[in-house]
This record gives structure tokens, C-alpha cells and sequence, in this order.
């Protein structure tokens, strides 16, 4: 099969041919439709993230079709729509798997980072980690939910009760998110780099109510904010958008220094938090409540084989939206 493999050494990825995995028991084997291609996947690359699974197949926002079924596995059928996420692993036992916070497992598996992912013509993955996917829908579409989506549901649980609610970076998360948050009649105020009026104009045909750059004060001030760029420097200009009691969460894996800040501004039991992975209770959830908002992504198409220009892209910020590897029809 084709795939696209970072060898440790060098940030370009180079296509390889190599043979089709076997899903071993509790796997299935996956033909992948489409992969995203999302921030985390420049942090592997760039080394950012330590000690990916070398050679890697990055890629973890993949939508596929079950190609095979490992032993074991009875709770998936051949040829149906499923997504499999960044989370790929969990131990089951340890205290986080115990408490309902598989996300912090002690010893997780990551798609696409500690087990190959999607950007590949097939992949392999634990069948109880996949998700059902809606089997009409077209699979470019439905890729940036996997994590761009996820992430943002999750970062939104953990905002808190929210009416109005900051987003600092409109890509990719955001702009999933800025729709979901309508749906739940909060009103969604959106900041982009200074003179970026693309990504506020986007902003603003997605329903938000207010977008302009980030070192301005927002009209009103916030209930909760959420960071998806990999700035530091924006968590206090967050923290000051906030009222008492608001939370600013930093959805990212991996963020710049964060600057030092007056405690004054933290006072009045505002809080900063950071969102790491994904549990499967989020998916359950996210995946239904994404349909019955009707989100649409905003997607940029690439063959596999031009993944390269796609996290250049996505680097330097030319992307309105999501990028998405195309693989099979
Ligand atoms: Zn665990
Ligand atoms: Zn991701």
C-alpha cells in the first residue's frame, strides 16, 4: 500500500510502499477514505512531541471502511463507515481508565504518533476505539471531526456553563465549534491574529457574533475563553477577557511559553486549564450532537501524496478551515 512516513530525521514526510497491516485480535484493518491533517501532526513532525513509533504513519483524523476483522472482534461488520481517533489505546486499569478519565491513561496508544494512522491506504486500529460514522456523508467532510471536533467539544465541556464564549485561532477547531456552540445558543466571539480578516469574516458567516483581533478587549466580557493556536501569549489576554469565575482552556498539545501576568489578573477564581486528549464517552456524545447541528466543515482537499503541502500550508496559516487527505473514494 501507499503511505506517507515520517522517518524521525526530517520534517518531510516521503511516500513508501509497504505491506498492508494485519489486524491482530480486538483489531480491525481499515481502508482508509480520508485522513485530516491537524496541528498535532506538525508537532510529530517537527519533534515538538517526543518518541513517535518510528517509521510513523502520521494521521489521526481518518474516516475509513472496515476492510477486516481481527479475532475477536463482533461488536463491527465489514465495509461499514467508521472513524478512529487520536486515542488508539488505552491500558483499561490503571487509576485515570478507572475513573472515567481514559484520556490521562498512564499508558495510552496514540494514532498516528505511537501507532501508525491514516495518512496510508489502510490502517490498523483497536475496534473499541473507532467510532460508527454516518455511512452517506462524505468522508472528507466528516475527517476534521475526529479531532479538530472532538477536541473543541471537549474543550467546550470543560469551559463550563457558558452564554458567551471566546475563541482565540479560527481554524480548523473553531470553526466546527462556533457552530456547535449556536446550536447551543451561546454567543461566540472569535479572535485572529491582527489583520486577518479572512479568518474574521469566516467567523462571522459561521455565526459569530463578534470577531476581531486578539489584542483588542472583546465588546463584553466573556464567560469562558478557549485557545486553540499554540500562542502563549494569548492566555493572558484571555484571562483579562473573562469575567469573575471564568476559565480560560488551552485546547492545543503542545503551546509557546506562556508569558508571566499580574495575579491580579487570575484573582476573582478565574482559572486556566488545558484539555489533553479524548475520552470515548466524548465521542458518544460529540458525534450525534454534531449531526443534530447540522456542522458543515470547511475543508481544503489533498491527495495522499501531497501531504507534505498540506502541513506546509497548515503552518503557515494559509488554510480557511481544515485540511484533508483524500485516499480512496
Ligand atoms: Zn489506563
Ligand atoms: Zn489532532
Amino acid at each position: 500500500m501507499r503511505a506517507m512516513i515520517f522517518d524521525g530525521e526530517s520534517p518531510r514526510l516521503s511516500l513508501w510502499d509497504i505491506p498492508i497491516p494485519e489486524p491482530g485480535a480486538g483489531q480491525v484493518l481499515i481502508r482508509v477514505e480520508a485522513c485530516g491533517v491537524c496541528r498535532t501532526d506538525l508537532h510529530v513532525v517537527d519533534g515538538d512531541l517526543t518518541f513517535p513509533a518510528l517509521p510513523l504513519v502520521p494521521g489521526h483524523e481518518i474516516v475509513g471502511r472496515v476492510a477486516a476483522l481481527g479475532p475477536g472482534v463482533e461488536a463491527l461488520m465489514q465495509g461499514q463507515r467508521v472513524g478512529v481517533p487520536w486515542l488508539g489505546h488505552t491500558c483499561g486499569h490503571c487509576a485515570y481508565c478507572g475513573s472515567g478519565r481514559e484520556n490521562l491513561c498512564d499508558t495510552p496508544g496514540f494514532t498516528g504518533y505511537t501507532i501508525n494512522g491514516g495518512y496510508a491506504e489502510y490502517c490498523v486500529a483497536d475496534a473499541r476505539f473507532v467510532f460508527a460514522l454516518p455511512e452517506e456523508a462524505d468522508a472528507v467532510d466528516l475527517a476534521p471531526l475526529l479531532c479538530a471536533g472532538l477536541i473543541g467539544y471537549r474543550s467546550l465541556r470543560l469551559a463550563g456553563p457558558v452564554e458567551r464564549l471566546g475563541l482565540y485561532g479560527f481554524g480548523a477547531a473553531a470553526h466546527i465549534l462556533c457552530q456547535v456552540a449556536r446550536h447551543q445558543g451561546i454567543s461566540v466571539y472569535a479572535f485572529t491574529r491582527d489583520g486577518d480578516d479572512a479568518a474574521q469574516n469566516f467567523a462571522r458567516a459561521l455565526g459569530a457574533v463578534w470577531a476581531g483581533p486578539s489584542s483588542q478587549p472583546p465588546p463584553e466580557d466573556l464567560d469562558a475563553a478557549i485557545i486553540f493556536a499554540p500562542v502563549g501569549a494569548l492566555v493572558p489576554l484571555a484571562l483579562k477577557s473573562v469575567r469573575k469565575g471564568g476559565r480560560v482552556v488551552c485546547g492545543g498539545i503542545h503551546m509557546s511559553n506562556i508569558p508571566a501576568f499580574p495575579y491580579a489578573d487570575l484573582w476573582e477564581e478565574r482559572s486556566i486549564l488545558s484539555v489533553a486528549n479524548l475520552t470515548r464517552a466524548d465521542g458518544e456524545a460529540f458525534f450525534p450532537l454534531a449531526e443534530a447541528a447540522g456542522v458543515r466543515t470547511e475543508t481544503v482537499r489533498y491527495p495522499l501524496e501531497q501531504a507534505n503541502t498540506a502541513l506546509d500550508d497548515l503552518r503557515m496559516g494559509r488554510l480557511q478551515g481544515a485540511a484533508v487527505l483524500t485516499v480512496s473514494g
